[in-house]
């Protein structure tokens, strides 16, 4: 089988001690993966030959069995790349964040979250006692640091004093409690460069428990409940009209191919970053499926 996914992120369940104002997956709190989906994912990977897992959440710590279940499946291991996402909870002292991270049956990448608003729960101390443990442990350490503004950039500075690992910087998107507390990077105007990118995950597939594969990690999958944009399987989901659209074309050539009337002046600053215009463009379509839907209904009962 043809392997086409660079890295298969799973969400293993969405409980979390913390409670962070811009966490886009607060409203999920009840579900995580059931034996059956650890098998369906376990299946996939080792179909698809997928050589880098992401484990995110909630917070995976919180899963370690369920991860070392699916870990325990996978066929080529040792040439597996295994990260988590995560908030560092469990790193009071560096012993204790070595004894977390030992348990997972194999860790080769460890990735903070860091920003003002986990800041709030995670002392700085935490973060250099994490870094400290994965640097003895072997494990890659870096943090992404989401921000709302520009300032957030400061605290780039405090984490240069946690130590040397790489940051990445990505910017609050408006889900979960973003969007109801109204937090996410502001625009000035609608910056049209956007129309010409592309999703910036499509090389990437996600399973979210409780619902199934998706190749989105954002906006569409967590503001669009009923939608065409998760399926069960990996197959089902490559094969989607939604897998070919979004993995080959920009936002640009998207609304072209699906038929929609919309021009620079229908988009908000808002929708400058691609989860933004992606959002946009497939809720219009959508709207035009079910204008069209109510249509051949009403045609068909006056015909009757
Ligand atoms: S953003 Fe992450 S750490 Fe914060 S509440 Fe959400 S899942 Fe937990
Ligand atoms: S919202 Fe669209 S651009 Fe963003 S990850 Fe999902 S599919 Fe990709």
């Amino acid at each position: 089988m043809r392997n086409k996914i660079s890295e298969l992120g799973v969400v293993v369940g969405y409980a979390c001690n913390f409670k962070c104002a811009h966490c886009g997956v607060s409203g999920k709190k009840q579900l995580r993966l059931t034996r059956a989906e650890i098998s369906l994912v376990v299946d996939s990977i080792n179909s698809y030959a997928i050589r880098s897992l992401l484990f995110v959440g909630g917070e995976p710590s919180l899963y370690v069995e369920d991860i070392n279940r699916i870990l325990s499946g996978v066929r080529d291991l040792k040439n597996t790349g295994v990260r988590i996402t995560t908030n560092g909870h469990f790193s009071k002292t560096k012993a204790s964040a070595i004894q977390l991270l030992s348990k997972f049956s194999r860790l080769t990448k460890v990735q903070l979250s860091y920003d003002v608003f986990h800041k709030k729960f995670l002392p700085l101390s935490r973060v250099t006692n994490l870094y400290q443990a994965c640097s003895a442990l072997g494990i890659h350490f870096s943090v992404v640091l989401s921000i709302q503004s520009p300032l957030d950039l400061a605290l780039i500075q405090d984490l240069r004093k946690a130590g040397p690992f790489p940051v990445g910087v990505q910017k609050v998107l408006p889900t979960g409690s973003a969007r109801e507390n109204g937090l996410s990077l502001l625009f000035q105007s609608f910056d049209a460069d956007v129309l010409s990118r592309r999703c910036p995950n499509r090389d990437g597939l996600i399973y979210l428990c409780g619902e199934g594969f998706s190749v989105c990690c954002s906006s569409l999958v967590f503001n669009c409940p009923a939608n065409n944009y998760i399926h069960s399987t990996v197959g089902r989901h490559l094969r989607s009209r939604f897998y070919k659209l979004i993995t080959k074309h920009p936002f640009q050539e998207i609304i072209g191919r699906l038929g929609l009337p919309l021009s620079v002046c229908d988009f908000k600053p808002c929708h400058s970053n691609p989860c933004g215009i992606c959002e946009h463009i497939f809720t219009a379509a959508a709207q035009k499926r079910g204008a069209g839907e109510s249509i051949k209904s009403c045609r068909k009962r006056n015909s009757l």
